[in-house]
């Protein structure tokens, strides 16, 4: 193998050069004192600033928004360690504020950037420079939160009931036990009431099925109006609801079933130029040490509720 001429050496230098200067992501490069050292095309395209213009400038005069003192404990800790450092969008989504310019992210404003520090040492062991690599990761980024946005939306999809926007029975029931978990532990005073609309069959026979989703939906608005934010409603059944009622003994969830009562007889429903009316029958019921499990408890306000409905609807009935 021949040595290399100085001029061969050159030539290489070149190619190596502009091969850098075109990469599709930022170089930079920061002398001991943090002034700018090398500045590749991405850096001026994205910055809009030319390599003539921060050459040998401070890094923090460039960027006037960088966050000088983390950076500067970064940038030293990379110097004195003599250690690669890293930082990727999910801690801070953006070191040098630069445009998105991708279409397809319309949404995001800003480039999301990973980047890479290294400490550059020269062939003597003198001379202590940084090298910054800085990668465009937007498309990453906005997809995994589009996607982390859609399982958000999935999970509360699977958690409610379509006709009412209330819980469903299978996510209330899971709120049940770990109420009833806590009330255990605590002993912080939990109620609850189980509540069933009274002739129901006659209301889908009468006026047909849709009427009768009508009044469903209906029921589920009072509800929600009439309950505290604490307190977890769901649609336990076709017409049947529950209501888990937090730091609430029974006697204040009494006065909440009765509101409930009143609310239901005397709100027409309209349908269809209708006015539907109909009445709730609940069963009230505070949870107790003796309870072996959440079951005994919902059994213990179900047969409230059968009381009530024996009793002559309409009413609430506690044991
Ligand atoms: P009771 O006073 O004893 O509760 O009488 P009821 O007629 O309400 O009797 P029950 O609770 O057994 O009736 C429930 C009815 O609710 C039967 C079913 O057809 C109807 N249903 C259940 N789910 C839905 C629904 O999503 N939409 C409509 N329109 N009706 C439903
Ligand atoms: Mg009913
Ligand atoms: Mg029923």
């Amino acid at each position: 193998m021949t040595p290399q001429t100085p001029r061969n050496e050159l030539h290489t230098l070149h190619w190596q050069m502009s091969l850098l200067d075109n990469l599709d992501v930022g170089l930079m490069v920061l002398d001991s004192d943090l002034k700018v050292a090398l500045w590749n095309n991405f850096m001026v395209n994205h910055s809009g600033l030319p390599s003539s213009q921060v050459q040998g400038q401070s890094l923090f005069s460039v960027f006037p928004e960088l966050d000088t003192l983390w950076f500067k404990r970064k940038l030293n800790s990379v110097l004195t360690l003599d250690n690669p450092a890293f930082m990727t969008w999910e801690e801070r989504p953006w070191l040098f504020r630069f445009n998105s310019y991708r279409p397809i992210t319309g949404s995001t404003r800003w480039m999301y950037q990973n980047v890479t520090l290294i400490p550059l040492t020269s062939p003597d062991g003198k001379i202590k420079q940084i090298g910054l690599i800085i990668y465009d990761v937007t498309d990453e980024a906005v997809s995994r939160q589009a996607l982390e946005k859609a399982n958000l939306e999935l999970s509360k999809l699977s958690r409610t009931d379509h006709l009412t926007g209330l819980n469903n029975r299978g996510y209330w029931e899971t709120c049940l036990q770990q109420e009833f978990e806590r009330f255990i532990r605590t002993q912080q005073p939990t109620s609850l009431i189980l509540l069933d609309i009274d002739h129901f069959k006659q209301v889908n026979d009468t006026q047909g099925h849709l009427a009768g989703d009508a009044v469903i939906r209906q029921l589920a608005d009072i509800i929600r109006q009439m309950i505290r934010t604490t307190d977890i409603a769901g649609r336990y059944g076709g017409e049947e609801f529950g209501i888990l009622l937090l730091n609430t003994p029974a006697v204040n969830a009494e006065i909440l079933a009765e509101r409930l009562r009143y609310a239901v007889e005397t709100r027409p429903i309209a349908y269809e130029g209708e006015q539907l009316m109909v009445t709730i029958s609940l069963g009230v019921a505070a949870a107790d040490n003796s309870f072996q499990d959440y079951q005994s408890w919902l059994e213990k306000a179900d047969q409230c509720l059968y009381q009530a409905k024996e009793s002559g609807r309409n009413q609430f009935v506690t044991l």
